[in-house]
C-alpha cells in the first residue's frame, strides 16, 4: 500500500543561536516557499525553548513543529520537565520519543519510553518513536531482536496507531556520516513491519509510516561513506593501499558495507607488483566513488524501498540543502512514478538488471541533481601513454582470454536506411558486417587462434544482422554470437510518467544508449558465461569504425598495466572541438565531458583543443572481472552520467506527446573504474562512418582496403582524412549514389571538397586541395572529367 511520506528535521541542541535558526528558516523559504502537504509531511524539531517563537515561521513553510522529548509525568513537582498536555496547550502536536541520544546519554529505558508514549496517547499528541540498534548489537546479529524489544515495551500502551510514526535509526549511523545501505535499511524496516503485523494487526502494519534515520544527507552515499572522499584514497583498515594484497586474499572483515560479499577474494594477480597495486586499488571497496548525482540516487534508492516512508534527518536538517531533500525527494516523482515504470518494464519481460539500470537513470533525472561539469571541477589531461611508444612485448597467449565485441545496435536512419546501419555497403560491395566478418577471419588466421567475437545488437537490428551473418558460420551463432541491448521506457516530459502511445505502443520504448552495454551483458548472463569460459578481457568498438581491429600490442599493454578499463583516445583537432573531451576530476580520476554537460560560460574552454587535447574514440578495453566487481559494488547499476534527449513519442509526428529519452554512454564508464587509463592511438584506428560525407571519402582512393580487410588512409595522406561536405540533398545513401554514378572522384590529394546543389561527377575527376563545386540552377549538371585544384567550380 502507498503511505504518505514524512520527513523530520531534528535540530537537537542546534544551531548556536535563535538568530541563526531564523536565518536558516529564511534560507529555506527562499528555496521553497511552501511544502506540498498533499504529498509530504514535514516536522521540524527545534530546541524546546524556541519552539513557540519559531513555530509561525515553521508553519509558514507548510511544516509542523515537533518537540524532541516529553516528560512521562503529568503536571506537578517535576523540575525541568514538560508534559504532553503542555505541548498541546502551545499547539505543538508532535514529539519525538526514545531518540537514541535520550536512551544512551540520559539513561532512558524502554519502560520510560513506553510511559511517555502512553501520556501522548492519552492527550492526542503525535509521536515519532525512535528505535534502533547499536553497532555492537548489529555486529552481534541482534538488530531485529533489539527493535522488537523496544517495540514490545510500547505496543501495549498504544490505542491509536494513527498517532504513531516509527523512526528506525541505527545508532551507529547517527551523526557519524555512515548510512545503512538501502538494502540494509529495507531489510530491517521490513522486519519491523512484519513484527507489528504479528503483534498488532495487518491493517496497522500496512498503514504505519516508518522513517529511516541516520546521516541522511545529499552529501552521503549509500555505501556508508561520505561523497568526495575518493580523493583521500582511504584504504581498507589494516591494509596499505600502495601494496598489493596477497593473491586470493579475502575481503577484510570490516568491509561489510561494500558490495562484494564476505568470502569473495581479490582476483589472482599475475604480473608485476605495479599490476597488483593497481588491481588492488581498483578493488578497494570502502570509500564512496560516486559523485553528487550518485548520492541523490542513493537517497532516492532509499525512499523507493517499499518499507521506507520517509527520513528523520539530524545534521543535514540544519542546512539549506534540507529543502532539497524535502522538495525533490519528499514528493518525489520516484515515489509516485517508479512503481509504474517498474510494472511496465516487468510486463515487457525486461530483466532485473535492465530495470535497475533504468531506475538509476530515472532517479538521476527526477533528483534534480546538477549533471553539469564546470571548469572548476576539472583539470586537463596533459600526458598519456602513446601507441607508438609502447614497449611491452606482445603476448599472443592473451588472445585466448580476449573477446572482440562490436556494438551493432544502431539503425542507419540518419543515412536513409531502415535497417541495421552495418548492412550499408561501404566499399567494393562489402557491408560493414561483411568487412567485420572478414577482419575476424583474417585476425584468427594471423594470430593462429580462435579469437572470440560477439555483437551487441538491439531489438531492431538483431534479426537482420543474424540473417546477414549466416553466410559466415565460423563467426558463431545464437547467444554465442550476440546479446541484445535492453530497451527503456520513454518518459512523458510534462509529468515524468511512463509515456503512452496507443496508436503504436512500440513508440513507448527507446534504446538506452550504448552505456547499456554493461547492464545488457550482465542481465543476459553473457558476462558470467564469458568469465566462466575463461575470457577476462574485452575489446569493444562501434561496428561503423572499421579501423578498430584487435591489436596485440595494445592488448598486452592493457593487461600489463593492470588497469580495469582503458580508453583509446585520439588528439583533438579544430574539427573535433565541438565533441566531448577527456579530463581529470580533482582527485585525478579520468572522466569524459560531453558538450551537454558543459555550462554555457565554460564553452570556450570546452572547445580549447590545446587545453583538452584528447577525445574518446569509443574503442574501449574492459577487464571483465573488474566490471563484475563494479556491478556488485554499485548494487547492480553502474552510476553512469545520464543524458536526456527531448523528442516526441512518435518521432515522425512532431505534434505527439513530448517525451524524454534517457541515455548513457559506454565511454563514460571510465569514471566508474578506479585506476582506469587511456592510450593515445593513431587516427587510423578511428575511422567511423556517421554521414554520407564520411562514406564518400571512405569509398575514394584516399583510403585503401588492406588484405586483412581493414580500411586505412592511403600513405600519401599522412594520417589526415579528406574533409567532404556534401549538400543536404545527399544526406541519404541512395541520393549519394546518384551523385557518383561512376564511382567517387579521386580524393587522394584533396584537403576539402564541398558540393552545393545537384551535381553528378563524371568518370576520372581528380580533386586536389580545397575545391567547391556549385550548381545553383536547380537541374543536375555534370562535373566533367579532369583535375580540379584549389578552386570553386560554378556549373
Ligand atoms: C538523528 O539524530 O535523528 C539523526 C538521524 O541524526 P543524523 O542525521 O545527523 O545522523
Amino acid at each position: 500500500m502507498s503511505r504518505k511520506f514524512i520527513v523530520g528535521g531534528n535540530w537537537k541542541c542546534n544551531p548556536a543561536s535563535m538568530k541563526e535558526a531564523n536565518t536558516l528558516l529564511k534560507e529555506w523559504k527562499k528555496s521553497l516557499p511552501s511544502v506540498d502537504k498533499s504529498k509530504v509531511d514535514v516536522v521540524i524539531c527545534p530546541p524546546a525553548l524556541w519552539m513557540t517563537t519559531l513555530s509561525p515561521a515553521i508553519e509558514a513553510l507548510g511544516m509542523q513543529t515537533c518537540a524532541q522529548n516529553v516528560g512521562k509525568n503529568d503536571a506537578g513537582a517535576f523540575t525541568g520537565e514538560w508534559t504532553a498536555a503542555n505541548l498541546l496547550d502551545l499547539n505543538i502536536k508532535w514529539t519525538l520519543i526514545g531518540h537514541s541520544e535520550r536512551r544512551t546519554k540520559y539513561g532512558e529505558t524502554d519502560a520510560d519510553v513506553a510511559e511517555k508514549v502512553a501520556k501522548c496517547q492519552e492527550i492526542g499528541v503525535n509521536v515519532i518513536l525512535c528505535i534502533g540498534e547499536t553497532l555492537e548489537e548489529r555486529e552481534g546479529g541482534k538488530t531485529d531482536e533489539v527493535n522488537k524489544r523496544q517495540l514490545a515495551a510500547v505496543i501495549p500502551k498504544v490505542k491509536d496507531w494513527s498517532k504513531i510514526v516509527l523512526a528506525y535509526e541505527p545508532v551507529w549511523a547517527i551523526g557519524t556520516g555512515k548510512v545503512a545501505t538501502p538494502e540494509q535499511a529495507e531489510e530491517t524496516q521490513a522486519a519491523i513491519r512484519a513484527y507489528i503485523k504479528g503483534a498488532v494487526s495487518s491493517d496497522v502494519a500496512d498503514k504505519l509510516q516508518i522513517q529511516y534515520g541516520g546521516s541522511v544527507s545529499p552529501d552521503n552515499c549509500a555505501d556508508g561513506q561520505p561523497c568526495g572522499v575518493r580523493s583521500e584514497s582511504k584504504a581498507v583498515e589494516g591494509l596499505d593501499s600502495t601494496q598489493a594484497p596477497p593473491p586470493s586474499s579475502p575481503l577484510p572483515e570490516n568491509c561489510q558495507l561494500g558490495a562484494m560479499a564476505q568470502g569473495d577474494t581479490f582476483d589472482e594477480v599475475d604480473t608485476s607488483s605495479k599490476v597488483k597495486a593497481n588491481r588492488y586499488k581498483s578493488q578497494r571497496l570502502d570509500f564512496c566513488q560516486s559523485r553528487e548525482a550518485s548520492c541523490w540516487a542513493s537517497i532516492l534508492e532509499l525512499i523507493t524501498k517499499p518499507n521506507i516512508d520517509g527520513f528523520l534527518v539530524g545534521g543535514a536538517s540544519l542546512k539549506p540543502t534540507f529543502m532539497e531533500i524535502v522538495s525533490k525527494v519528499g514528493p518525489s516523482k520516484m515515489v509516485d512514478m517508479w512503481p509504474k515504470f517498474e510494472e511496465k518494464m516487468k510486463k515487457e519481460g525486461l530483466n532485473d538488471t535492465a530495470i535497475a539500470a533504468f531506475k538509476y537513470t530515472y532517479g538521476v533525472l527526477v533528483s534534480g541533481a546538477d549533471v553539469m561539469i564546470p571548469e572548476s571541477k576539472l583539470d586537463p589531461v596533459e600526458k598519456l601513454p602513446e601507441y607508438e611508444k609502447l614497449r611491452e612485448k606482445p603476448d599472443p597467449r592473451l588472445l585466448k582470454k580476449t573477446l572482440i565485441l562490436k556494438l551493432n545496435g544502431g539503425l542507419g536512419t540518419g543515412m536513409g536506411l531502415e535497417k541495421a546501419k552495418s548492412l550499408l555497403p561501404v566499399t567494393q560491395g562489402f557491408t560493414f558486417l561483411d568487412l567485420i566478418a572478414k577482419q575476424v577471419a583474417s585476425m584468427r588466421k594471423e594470430f593462429k587462434t580462435d579469437l572470440k567475437f560477439m555483437l551487441m545488437n538491439s531489438f531492431s537490428t538483431s534479426q537482420d544482422t543474424l540473417e546477414a551473418l549466416s553466410k559466415y558460420p565460423d563467426l558463431g551463432t545464437g547467444s554465442d554470437l550476440e546479446f541484445v541491448q535492453n530497451k527503456a521506457p520513454k518518459v512523458t516530459a510534462s509529468d515524468m510518467s511512463p509515456a503512452e502511445w496507443s496508436a503504436d505502443s512500440s513508440h513507448e520504448w527507446c534504446p538506452p544508449g550504448h552505456g547499456d552495454l554493461y547492464p545488457a551483458m550482465l542481465g543476459s548472463g553473457t558476462l558470467e558465461k564469458l568469465l566462466k569460459k575463461g575470457y577476462r578481457y574485452m575489446f569493444v568498438s562501434n561496428s561503423d569504425n572499421l579501423g578498430a581491429t584487435m591489436d596485440l600490442k595494445i592488448l598486452t599493454h592493457f593487461v600489463q598495466s593492470g588497469a580495469p578499463f582503458m580508453m583509446e583516445v585520439a588528439e583533438r583537432t579544430d574539427a573535433d572541438k565541438k565533441g566531448g573531451h577527456l579530463a581529470k576530476d580533482k582527485a585525478g580520476g579520468l572522466l569524459l565531458r560531453e558538450s551537454a554537460q558543459c555550462p554555457e560560460e565554460d564553452e570556450k574552454e570546452f572547445q580549447n583543443v590545446g587545453k583538452y587535447k584528447f577525445f574518446n574514440t569509443n574503442n574501449l578495453w574492459v577487464d571483465l572481472a573488474a566490471l563484475k566487481r563494479e556491478f556488485r559494488r554499485n548494487d547492480g547499476a553502474l552510476p553512469l552520467p545520464v543524458m536526456k534527449n527531448g523528442k516526441t513519442v512518435d518521432p515522425r509526428d512532431k505534434a505527439s506527446t513530448k517525451v524524454l529519452q534517457l541515455e548513457t554512454a559506454m565511454g563514460a564508464a571510465i569514471q566508474c573504474f578506479e585506476g582506469a587509463s587511456a592510450l593515445v592511438i593513431p587516427r587510423s584506428r578511428f575511422a567511423p562512418v556517421k554521414t554520407t560525407n564520411d562514406l564518400l571519402a571512405l569509398r575514394s582512393d584516399a583510403y585503401k582496403l588492406t588484405e586483412d580487410f581493414t580500411i586505412v588512409l592511403a600513405p600519401e595522406r599522412d594520417g589526415v582524412p579528406p574533409e567532404v561536405k556534401l549538400d543536404g540533398m545527399y544526406k541519404f545513401t541512395d541520393a549519394m549514389e546518384k551523385l557518383i554514378p561512376n564511382g567517387p572522384p579521386s580524393l587522394l590529394h584533396c584537403k576539402k571538397l564541398v558540393v552545393e546543389g545537384p551535381v553528378t561527377f563524371a568518370k576520372d575527376v581528380i580533386i586536389k586541395g580545397t575545391v567547391t563545386v556549385k550548381n545553383s540552377s536547380g537541374t543536375s549538371k555534370e562535373l566533367a572529367a579532369g583535375t580540379y585544384e584549389d578552386k570553386t567550380v560554378e556549373l
